[in-house]
């Protein structure tokens, strides 16, 4: 069923209780959605809470197939999930269906095959010779109840690449949506109607940041939050005080560095859609740029010509490939940020205006250069459509661009453009970000198999990968001795002898010779002659 703005379901409820959905090409208010009230979540918890014990006792192939039927159910309402993606976030549907559609469809798809591997219980080996007698394995339980917290620019594949592996481990899920995709979030609701999962298993919330408060101060058992750093400092000190453990996946200030031997049209044209998709609020965004002295006047030419050639427009028409931004805060923002460059001396060689002929909240894709590091267009993340480009000194060992790139109190992923391969995953090795890519940026968000996050600033734990599935477990180990009946030689009983046996012990294994060793193990109140021969009754006399 193709879903029109018009045909959106409307709730009507008092001013305190909806979130709306807003076109932000338009600022229209096109769907208003039932919000959820703080004092609502105490009661959705313990739900989940009940509900959750049963999901996780079935086995780990219920739990697939019913992923699989997940997958089904997205597949079969992908045309609706572009339109209201595309229309919320103002996003162009090419990306709605790459970025949202495609990415939920394989991770949930990959989850629902892969879990059973990366879930098996694993023989764990003992090193220490005094605990051979042993035999360990590690085991993965869920977490409970898992509170999802999502922001606006991915709303649909974020939380469903979240949802997807914390069902899979047995746990339930709140989930949170961004205030400013409400749209998006009823889908992912009707989706989990549609697969008819337990009631209460997954419950969406719909609200603004003191619901995202009030599901934390409920006590879930994780929360796996996406979204800036100003939220994810308050999330760290909410669950902090509570001793939730949490995941953050927080902005990002993504550095590229071109080296003089690249391919100038690929790299020029990676810069350009790497800066420029989503309308630059991607937390992998193409931010800052480096680029060698030799080339940096082609390549910064070429930048600049392929910028101003960008469709900039409202995403209902499909040839468009820059929508608006979010809100015309986010673009105030942007728009202060490249003011204060260039009073410190950078120069904006393409776009910097606003088109309020096409709506409200558009930006003309900027290309800026001169810029250095004092500016707060170097060090803060900008969430909107800039790249910014600072020349360097071409050098073998690329240092002055390292040096820029890992000059950043973020951490989350950077991308490195040479000729030589080689080389590039060398200079990668020396980047301080969560995921580096050698000739493409941002991809390797779309391989499942690839953990994503980021460090500093831009928060820790991990998604995606195996990775980001042992976010939602917790980790049991369970050990069980293969000599049931024979003490053990570090218990009660402590005598002058057995400390001797002891430190023979110790030297017999890693005393740095092998003629030390042999003395030790031979010697009288040698390891050999105490530790294997004590047992219980030796140790207490009853
Ligand atoms: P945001 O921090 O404003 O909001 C994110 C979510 O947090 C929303 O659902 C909001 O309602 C909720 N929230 C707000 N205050 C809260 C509180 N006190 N307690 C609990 N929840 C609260 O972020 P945004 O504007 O929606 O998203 C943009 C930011 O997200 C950017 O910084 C971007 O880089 C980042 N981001 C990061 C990743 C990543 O994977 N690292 C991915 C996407 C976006």
């Amino acid at each position: 069923m193709a879903v029109t703005p018009q045909s959106l379901p409307i709730t009507v409820a008092s001013a305190r209780s909806f979130v709306d959905s807003i076109d932000p090409a338009t600022n229209q208010v096109v769907a208003r959605y039932q919000a959820a009230a703080p004092d609502d979540v105490p009661q959705a918890i313990e739900r989940a809470r009940r509900v959750q014990k049963e999901w996780a006792a079935h086995s780990l192939a219920y739990r697939c197939a019913a992923l699989l039927r997940l997958r089904d159910a997205i597949y079969s309402r992908r045309e609706d999930i572009a339109t209201i993606v595309s229309r919320e976030t103002g996003k162009p549907r090419v990306e709605a269906i790459f970025a949202e559609v495609m990415l939920a469809l394989d991770t949930t798809d990959f989850l629902a095959r892969q879990a059973p591997t990366w879930l098996r219980p694993e023989r764990v080996p003992h090193h220490n010779l005094a605990l051979r007698a042993k035999s360990g394995w590690t085991e993965f339980h869920p977490h409970g109840v898992v509170a999802i917290i999502s922001p606006w620019n991915y709303p649909f594949s974020i939380p469903i690449a979240q949802i997807v592996p914390a069902l899979v481990t047995g746990n339930a899920i709140l989930l949170k949506p961004s205030e400013l995709t409400p749209g998006t979030g009823a889908l992912i609701a009707e989706l989990i109607e549609q697969v008819k999962f337990p009631s209460g298993l997954v419950q969406v919330l719909q609200g603004a940041g003191d619901l995202g408060a009030a599901i934390i101060d409920a006590g879930p058992d994780k929360v796996f939050f996406t979204g800036s750093v100003a939220t994810g400092r308050r999330i760290a000190e909410a669950c902090g005080r509570m001793l939730i453990p949490s995941v953050l996946e927080l902005g990002g200030k993504d550095a590229m560095i071109v080296l003089a031997d690249v391919n100038l049209e690929t790299a020029s044209s990676a810069a350009v859609w790497g800066g420029f998709t989503n309308c630059g609020q991607a937390c992998l965004s193409v931010e800052r740029i480096y680029v060698e002295q030799s080339i940096a006047e082609r390549f910064i030419h070429l930048c600049v010509e392929k910028t101003r050639q960008l469709r900039v427009g409202s995403p209902s028409d499909p040839d468009v490939e820059i929508g608006p931004m979010i809100r015309l805060r986010q673009l105030e923002t942007v728009e202060q940020q490249l003011h204060d460059a260039v009073e410190r001396g950078a120069e904006i060689l393409t776009g910097g205006n606003r088109r309020p002929d096409l709506g409200p909240n558009f930006l003309e894709p900027t290309v800026i250069t001169r810029v250095n590091h004092s500016m707060q267009l170097m060090r803060e993340e900008t969430f909107g459509p800039v790249i910014a480009i600072q020349t360097v000194a071409d050098a073998a060992d690329a240092a002055e661009a390292i040096a820029l790139a890992n000059d950043s109190p973020f951490g989350l992923s950077a991308s490195v453009w040479t000729g030589d391969s080689r080389r590039g995953a060398e200079i990668a090795t020396r980047l301080r970000a969560g995921s580096i890519m050698v000739n493409d940026v941002a991809s390797y968000y779309g391989i499942c198999e690839a953990p994503h996050g980021g460090s500093g600033a831009s928060g820790w734990g991990r998604a995606h990968s195996r990775l980001g599935l042992l976010e939602m477990v917790q980790v049991k180990y369970i050990d069980v001795d293969r000599l049931p009946r024979i003490a053990k030689s570090w218990w009660f009983g402590y005598t002058a002898e057995l400390a001797a046996a002891a430190g023979s012990f110790v030297e017999t294994i890693f005393a740095p010779s092998w003629k030390k060793r042999f003395a030790a193990l031979t010697k009288k109140h040698g390891a050999r002659g105490v530790i294997f021969r004590r047992n219980a009754s030796e140790q207490f006399k009853v």
